[in-house]
Formats: structure tokens, C-alpha cells, sequence
């Protein structure tokens, strides 16, 4: 018996989820460096390179800000946010593509009413990501639009 190939869409709520894919829903600690995160890889195969995985930032929620040597290829799906990439910062809506090149620090934030989906194309094997220590982040805050930025994910 072979698998179909083709699993429905089938959101569950107001979750986007797809049949016979796992919902990872990122455990949050006190020191977390994410807040309101779920991952769902759609497409790992051992004969290709790349992975594609769906995440979702729930509303006012943000991804950890972060930087690794692979590039992120991603498309919003789904709501509206904003992405921080280097010192820079971008409004984001539905079927924006995001290019985040390698080394860059970046992350992504959803507005506070509508939660932010979005596919991520990325290198199956992949470095780790490297967080921010006190000097970088102080650095990236000399840049104003991305200290208003971080600023917000302090709640
Ligand atoms: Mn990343």
C-alpha cells in the first residue's frame, strides 16, 4: 500500500494544519527566546537537499531572533507582521517572499489580531543557530527602526 500522494489541507480551528503532518508547538521557558511558535515540516525527503516547513506565530507572538551561515527562502501564507533582517525592517502581508541570506540576524513578528503563517524553504542539513549576545544586541539597537523592533518583543 502506498501513501497518497497528496494530503489535504485540514485546518484544525483557527490552526493551518495539513493531513498526516506533525504540529511541533515550541515549548516555552522563562528565558525562551520565541514566544507563541508552532513548526510543521510539510516536505523532508532523503533524496533531496532542501526541507519545507509551515510556521506559525500566533498574534503578537515573534520567532527568535537569530543568525546561521544557511539562507531562509520563505512566502507568508497567512496574516500580516513584520521580519527584521539585518538592521532592517519590513512590513509583511499575504504572498510576500522574504530572502534571508546567510549570517543575517533576522525574526519574524506577527501583528497582535491575526496570527503570521509562513512557508520556509531551508537546507535539510543546516548549522545551528547562533542567538545574540549583550554587545550584538546592543549593536543592532543603535539602528532605531530595529530597536523600536526588538523593543516590542518585550513584554
Ligand atoms: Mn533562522
Amino acid at each position: 500500500m502506498t501513501e497518497s500522494p497528496v494530503r489535504p489541507f485540514a485546518p484544525e480551528g483557527d490552526d493551518y494544519r495539513w493531513t498526516s503532518v506533525e504540529q511541533l508547538r515550541y515549548k516555552e521557558e522563562g528565558t525562551a527566546p520565541f514566544r507563541d511558535v508552532t513548526r510543521q515540516t510539510l516536505f523532508r525527503r532523503p533524496d533531496m537537499r532542501g526541507e519545507l516547513r509551515y510556521f506559525e506565530v500566533a498574534p503578537g507572538g515573534h520567532s527568535t531572533l537569530e543568525r546561521h551561515l544557511h539562507a531562509h527562502a520563505v512566502m507568508i501564507l497567512r496574516g500580516a507582521g513584520a521580519v527584521l533582517v539585518g538592521e532592517s525592517v519590513f512590513p509583511l502581508k499575504t504572498f510576500d517572499l522574504v530572502t534571508v541570506p546567510p549570517s543575517t540576524w533576522h525574526q519574524f513578528r506577527a501583528t497582535a489580531d491575526v496570527p503570521l503563517g509562513f512557508l520556509c524553504m531551508v537546507d535539510a542539513e543546516r548549522d545551528k543557530p547562533e542567538l545574540p549576545d549583550a554587545a550584538e544586541l546592543r549593536r543592532l539597537r543603535e539602528n532605531r527602526a530595529a530597536a523600536a523592533f526588538l523593543d516590542a518583543s518585550v513584554e
